[in-house]
């Protein structure tokens, strides 16, 4: 999947997320992804949550003291070279999670990937409304890339301006770059949730000098990667990814899957990004791995459960 690990073997990387006793999402996903790409997996749990494929059952918060004591134990003792963070609950466990790190890091922070949950598929309440003005002030300017689904993106930039609805791809262009304001290094903006076509494609490209395309396949009978062509993904609806560094635009762009297996995507694919990230790859080809990764680990997923399953953790 990625290439050989160099002699100093595993790069540990650390989630800061909360858990998901299904296993599709969560702490639970990240590991798994840690594991397939080669990482060597360390967690601080902020919350336990009681869910499967149906919804979240019930949610557990950790005090922030012992947040801050989880993250002691690991960052004094482990080299990590790489951080995400995920379902962070509440303003105070973004305090004691900023506050941490730091104290520990002081000026030169492991590649971090911000992962801004706040609402579940389902529904269910990841994060505290009242915190998403303390993730956004204390925690992007740490980040060296938040990766905010459509509904996210518009719930970050609603606390600055009145409603912001991303309705299709010029939409999003326009998002991640009054993102990247918020003090991000770089903004993945997840366009899951967005249709789009080819033509959109060419439209936003024809108009913006500056945006590069980079195309994703789906799996051919031999599980390897077959790059769709141009004619035939014009047939098709896509998912395009944009990524806005403040200098340059990308777009990833793949063939829509049609399925429910897609428990926990968000948390797998910023967990594949520090995992890229950590292994010496720019941010354009670590998030084109990784959202190649995540893509197919949906292509490939078996059911799980009655409800929406989780995609397939891929090795
Ligand atoms: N549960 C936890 C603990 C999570 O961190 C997340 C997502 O980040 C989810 C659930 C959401 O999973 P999904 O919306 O993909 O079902």
């Amino acid at each position: 999947m990625t290439e050989p690990l160099p002699a100093t073997g595993q790069p540990a990387v650390l989630t800061i997320a909360g858990t998901d006793s299904s296993g599709g999402a969560g702490i639970q996903a990240d590991l798994k992804t840690f594991t397939a790409h080669g990482c060597y997996g360390a967690s601080v749990v902020t919350a336990l949550t009681a869910q499967n494929t149906t919804g979240v059952q019930g949610v557990h918060p950790i005090p922030p003291d012992f947040i801050q004591q989880q993250i002691r134990s690991v960052v004094e003792d482990v080299d990590i070279r790489g951080i995400k963070t995920g379902m962070l609950f509440d303003t105070d466990v973004i305090h004691a999670i900023v506050e941490s790190l730091s104290a520990h890091y002081r000026t030169s922070i492991p590649s971090l990937v911000v992962d801004p949950v706040c609402v579940s598929t389902s529904g269910h309440t990841l994060l505290q409304p009242d915190a998403i003005d303390s993730m956004v002030k204390e925690l992007f300017p740490l980040a060296t890339l938040i990766t905010p689904n459509k509904s996210e993106a518009e719930l970050i930039l609603s606390l600055n301006e009145t409603a912001t609805p991303i309705h299709g791809l010029s939409d999003m262009l326009s998002a991640v770059k009054k993102l990247l304001e918020c003090g991000p290094q770089a903004v993945l903006l997840k366009g899951g949730h967005v249709t789009t076509t080819l033509n959109d494609v060419e439209s936003v490209a024809a108009i913006n000098a500056d945006v590069k395309i980079v195309r994703g396949g789906l799996l051919d009978e031999n599980m390897e990667i077959l790059q769709v062509a141009e004619q035939d993904l014009s047939q098709l609806p896509l998912v395009v990814d944009v990524l806005y560094d403040g200098t340059s635009t990308t777009l990833f762009v793949r063939p829509r899957i049609d399925s429910t297996s897609t428990h926990g995507t968000g948390c797998t694919l910023s967990a594949a990004i520090v995992c890229e990230l950590v292994r010496g790859h720019d941010l354009v080809e670590a998030v084109r791995l990784a959202t190649q990764y995540t893509h197919l680990g949906i292509e490939t997923a078996e059911k799980i459960g009655s409800g929406h399953g989780p995609l397939n953790h891929l090795h």
